[in-house]
């Protein structure tokens, strides 16, 4: 049992963010020839993870014919690795106290405009059924921080979560979006059964994390920084790590994200499962255009970003949430981007109840507010596959076995079919007529694709399964 915030003990570490070698390489890599971005293309493609100095060479590509092709490549290596495949997730908000000062955030301790709300068990049972109603299986909850929510409330609220069951709905995966714990907190939140625990720098800048985290046991850069070492040394090897754009220059958070990974990798022979980019959106009480006046990160240069980075780190997921628009979403699901959230509503409490306050509970603006139902009949008509699949993580391919199952042919063993399953159950269960119908004909698209054998007899005989009531199947 673990109570209490953690000690924030910083002595002995240092940062593994390179600074000046981020600036050099971007320096030294300027106007590539076209041979050499094409080289670069070739080795990703070749499923290597990307050095920096290549990485750094991508980022100077800016022509847009180099730009192209960069998109093309990662177009290539999404269809390679990846398939039409599409995660599916909603955040679930557990309580917005905080005794931080990120400027960013709605959710700041002296922000007076946002209503300050921590879910009571009623209300936390009431969210994740209203969520197993839309049909979800996967969660992230999030939380501020604050020494009410520490590793062991979110452990016991995870099992609460586990817990829930509504008709044929259930939640199969609980991921976390928390502050960084000691390494007795982390074990303590492993034990509740949690997938993936996510962790973002906000900034690699040192200087400027320091500017905007003014106060608070977040204002420790390094404590930050290495808190998914701290989360790999508790035993949990499945982390995501990301950075929040708009507070510094994008090309060295680009390269700082590789450079994590490559830390990760190095230290525990495990890189991050996913990767997220936020994009600063407008939070209540916050004046979030001077906070980005001087970095805000275009669109052109945010699909070009998360092109790089699929190239750059084959293997690893890639989230992009409902703070873009729909737009947006749609064209960067082709290149590279693996996990979206879908009918993701972000006030504490506002699955269940409908308050037309939400936002005054809420971290930031959402810019896709589009229902489950349509993002996955949206997903459906442009040829994805949505799924709800949690089979590597219930089955212990994670970390170490993460890495070595993702190699040609699993995809195609293990994901695809469970997609198919997992999406199956979905559509029996909760979509609407007109998304069941599209929903359906991916199906066939996607079985009609796969070539005969011992392995798609198996899957048809559990989608007939599935059709006679039996669920969570997988393989
Ligand atoms: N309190 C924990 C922390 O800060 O790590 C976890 C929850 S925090 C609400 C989750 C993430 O929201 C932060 O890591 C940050 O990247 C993101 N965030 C904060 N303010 C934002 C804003 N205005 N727009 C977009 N994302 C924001
Ligand atoms: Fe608190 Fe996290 Fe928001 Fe910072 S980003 S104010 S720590 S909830």
């Amino acid at each position: 049992m673990k109570r209490g915030l953690p000690n924030v003990d910083v002595e002995g570490l240092a940062s593994f963010i390179p600074e000046n070698e981020i600036v050099q390489w971007l320096e030294k890599t300027k106007k590539p020839t076209s041979e050499r971005v094409r080289e670069i293309i070739a080795r990703s493609l070749d499923k290597n993870r990307l050095e920096p100095e290549e990485m750094a060479t991508l980022i100077n590509a800016d022509s847009p014919e180099l730009a192209e092709e960069i998109f093309e490549g990662a177009r290539e290596l999404k269809r390679r690795i990846y398939g039409n495949r599409i995660v599916l997730f909603a955040p679930l908000y557990v309580g917005n106290e905080c005794i931080n000062k990120c400027e960013y955030c709605g959710f700041r301790s002296d922000n007076t405009e946002v209503h300050r709300k921590t879910l009571l068990n009623d209300e936390l049972i009431a969210e994740v059924e209203a969520l197993e109603d839309l049909g979800h299986k996967r969660l992230i909850m999030v939380y501020g921080e604050h020494p009410k929510y520490d590793a062991q409330y979110i452990h016991d609220s995870v099992k609460e979560v586990y817990k829930v069951k509504k008709g044929k709905g259930e939640i199969r995966r609980v991921n976390i979006n928390a502050a960084p714990l000691d390494v007795e907190g982390f074990k303590t939140v492993k034990e509740a059964g949690i997938g993936t625990y996510q962790i973002f720098q906000e900034t690699y800048h040192q200087e400027t994390y320091e500017r905007v985290h003014a106060a608070g046991p977040k204002s420790n850069f390094l404590w930050r920084l290495h808190g998914l070492d701290r989360a790999m040394k508790a035993g949990i090897d499945d982390l995501g790590i990301g950075a929040l754009l708009g507070l510094y220059d994008w090309k060295f958070e680009t390269m700082a994200l590789l450079y994590h990974t490559i830390h990760l990798e190095e230290q525990f022979n495990v890189g991050p499962h996913t990767i997220s980019f936020p994009r600063l959106e407008p939070a209540v009480g916050t004046d979030i255009d001077k906070i980005t006046e001087k970095y805000a990160v275009s669109d052109s240069d945010f699909k070009r970003l998360v092109a790089i980075l699929r190239l750059a780190v084959p293997y690893t997921g890639l989230i992009l949430t409902c703070r873009e628009t729909t737009e947006l979403r749609n064209e960067m699901l082709s290149f590279g981007v693996s996990q979206i959230d879908g009918g993701s509503s972000i006030g504490v409490g506002s699955y269940s109840e409908k308050d037309p306050d939400a936002f005054k509970k809420s971290q930031f603006l959402l810019g896709d507010n589009r229902s489950l139902d349509e993002v996955i009949r949206e997903l459906c008509d442009a040829g994805f596959i949505p799924s709800f699949c949690t089979g590597c993580y219930r089955k212990g391919r994670t970390g170490e076995h993460f890495m070595e199952f993702a190699i040609p042919g699993f995809v195609k063993r293990f994901c695809t079919p469970n997609a198919v399953l997992t999406f199956l159950e979905y559509l029996n269960d909760y979509a609407t007529g007109e998304t069941k119908e599209a929903g359906l004909k991916q199906i066939d698209r996607e079985m009609e694709a796969m070539p005969e054998s011992k392995a798609k007899d198996e899957l048809r005989e559990r989608m007939d399964q599935i059709r006679e009531g039996v669920r969570d199947l997988y393989f």
